[in-house]
């Protein structure tokens, strides 16, 4: 591709709401422009990005026996009527009428669809097992989506579902997938951890989360060192707030200053009856009353109490001197969302009740400890009975972790997921096969996602500096660029881009050759801020001795190579 026939708007400023480093740089390099909330049009340099990821999960998805077909983005709500989830799924599912009236979604996943399918498609065990995938547009009507591809509204994924004959073989399936996501994420090219996680609104009874490794990230991963126990917070939040009282405690205490402590951050996980949480709201509030330093109190309620719920439970006197926050209200009083936290206000004595949000409400504590505050431990209510450290072993993925083993802590940004659904959504639709003994029985199922376009701006995440990113060759949008100095002054120097060029295009190198006339200056900081892994100078005094500058994105040197070598040197 020659840049003079391209499309390249680069921009000085990222837009004052694009507050992660991915979705400032994606907007500066002209990879993405918003059309709306959450909603963005991949322009060229952004979609080949995405297509390479594309074709690498395509290629291992193959590689690993799945089949690709194409399911529609517009849904019929009967089906999700069917599933259950038209009622459970919540203010993500965004729900549209045709001109009829008649009720419709736009996808944000495809179990429903393709458990149609199943069940009229898959006849016999003879057929199983089987796996089909599509890479195709999602919608969730996200909260906030402004991450720019990180957290859209409109996204692609590639989802995967696999049928089979019973839950051993269903197992095989899913750890296929398993393998299969190893690779795919190694070959991209990006340090990666899969974790242990919860089942979320999909279902089921056992998943993994695939976790790019960013400081950045939304998600809090412990994992233990010396072993391969690795979880979400969100599915270790209890074990992970008990190992603080134990053993375990000094690798998190280590993270804060100890020698700082402007507050004081209690929390308590209640996995109880309400009027349990209720009781022990009162015993904390009660607490933090008689404390000379400011305290915050975090209560982490997991469950759907509402806030209207626990104001209506007669908590009489709870409201004074205090404050609920909603998720809402922790963005307005903390200045920013949960798990990209600034500096906590430590004048504030706050009272958190969150639903189901204990990845954020974790995120929030480990926020404030790298801010330098001191976490001194759990309040899990005083006559309430402390859960044991023995829970530990719940939330192990298969080899249970060592009691009391030392926990780190990471924060990672989640590009994938597998589900073991088992028949949870093959009960509610009856999809059903005629098994050996020609009896009819469930299919068992299993579910994979891949956040296509949330990985390109986990790379960025992952890997940026301060000139812009700095691509995997796997996924980087162009793998070369031609830079010539003096495009319109120099014939010597024209024709030994073009040679190159040519060369490299046929040794099926996808470069680049910027024959623009602007001024080099301009020009590197350009390519430097798309990420493309190297660049090449083209000058006339390297010419006179026969060489020419490589450039390795990632490398503080460049290196100067023979005019002869240069193919050798880059293929
Ligand atoms: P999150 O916890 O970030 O909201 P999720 O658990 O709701 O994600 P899944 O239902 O597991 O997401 O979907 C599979 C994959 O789709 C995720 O692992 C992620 O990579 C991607 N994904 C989910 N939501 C979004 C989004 N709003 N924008 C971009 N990618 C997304
Ligand atoms: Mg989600
Ligand atoms: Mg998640
Ligand atoms: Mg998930």
């Amino acid at each position: 591709m020659r840049a003079s026939s391209y499309h390249i708007n680069t921009l000085k400023e990222a837009p004052a709401e694009a507050d992660v480093t991915s979705h400032q740089l994606m907007t500066r390099a002209g990879m993405i422009r918003k059309v709306a909330g959450g909603i963005y049009t991949y322009m060229p340099l952004g979609l080949r990005v995405l297509r390479k990821i594309e074709n690498i999960v395509r290629e291992e998805m193959n590689r690993a026996g799945a089949i690709e077909l194409l399911m529609p983005v517009v849904q019929p709500a009967e089906l999700w009527v069917e599933s259950g989830r038209w009622e459970q799924y919540g203010a993500e599912l965004l729900r549209i009428k045709d001109r009829h009236q008649r009720d419709f979604v736009l996808q944000p996943t495809s179990e429903e669809v393709i458990t149609d399918i199943a069940r009229n498609e898959i006849h016999s065990w003879r057929q199983l097992p089987l796996n089909f995938y599509h890479i195709q547009t999602k919608f969730r009507d996200e909260r906030r989506p402004r991450f720019g591809l990180m957290r859209g509204r409109e996204f692609t994924m590639k989802d995967a579902y696999s049928f089979d004959r019973d839950a051993a073989s269903a197992q095989a399936s899913y750890d296929l997938m398993y393998q299969a996501y190893i690779k795919i994420f190694t070959r991209l090219g990006l340090e990666f951890r899969a974790v242990a996680a919860d089942t979320g609104s999909i279902g089921g009874s056992r998943s993994h989360e695939f976790q790019v490794i960013a400081d950045t990230g939304e998600d809090l991963i412990v994992y233990n060192p010396d072993s391969d126990y690795a979880a979400n917070i969100e599915l270790a939040a209890a074990p992970t707030l008990i190992a603080l009282r134990g053993a375990a405690s000094e690798t998190l205490v280590e993270t804060a200053t100890p020698d700082a402590p402007k507050c004081e951050i209690v929390a308590a996980q209640l996995k109880r009856p309400l009027t349990d949480t209720v009781k022990a709201i009162v015993l904390a509030t009660e607490a933090a009353d008689g404390k000379a330093a400011p305290t915050i109190w975090l209560l982490l309620i997991r469950g759907d109490h509402s806030l209207n719920e626990i104001k209506a439970s007669k908590l009489a006197g709870f409201e004074n001197g205090h404050r609920f926050a909603t998720e809402d209200e922790i963005l307005d009083t903390f200045g920013c969302v949960p798990g990209y936290l600034g500096p906590v206000n430590p004048r504030k004595p706050v009272v958190v009740i969150a639903d189901h949000t204990v990845a954020h409400m974790n995120n929030f504590i480990c926020g404030a400890n790298r801010e330098g505050f001191h976490y001194t431990g759990v309040n899990w209510g005083r006559d309430l009975p402390e859960p044991q450290v023995a829970d530990l072993r719940n939330v192990t993925a298969g080899d249970p972790d060592p009691q009391g083993g030392h926990l780190a802590i990471q924060r990672g940004i989640e590009v994938g997921h597998v589900f073991f659904l088992g028949d949870k959504y093959s009960k509610a639709l009856d999809a059903t096969f005629l098994d050996t003994d020609g009896k009819p029985a469930l299919l068992q199922m299993g579910c994979y996602g891949i956040g296509i376009s949330r990985i390109a701006a986990a790379a960025i995440e992952q890997r940026h500096d301060a000139r812009g990113m700095v691509w995997p060759k796997a996924i980087a949008p162009y793998e070369v660029v031609i830079c010539p100095m003096g495009w319109n002054k120099s014939e010597t120097v024209r024709n030994a881009a073009e040679t190159l060029y040519r060369e490299l295009e046929q040794a099926g190198v996808e470069v680049m050759l910027d024959d623009r006339d602007i001024r080099p200056g301009v020009m590197f900081a350009e390519w430097e801020l798309i990420g493309v892994p190297v660049r090449i100078t083209v000058g006339d005094r390297g010419l006179k001795e026969g060489i020419l500058e490589l450039q390795a994105r990632s490398d503080e040197a460049a290196a100067k190579v023979p005019v002869a070598e240069a193919l050798t040197a880059i293929v």
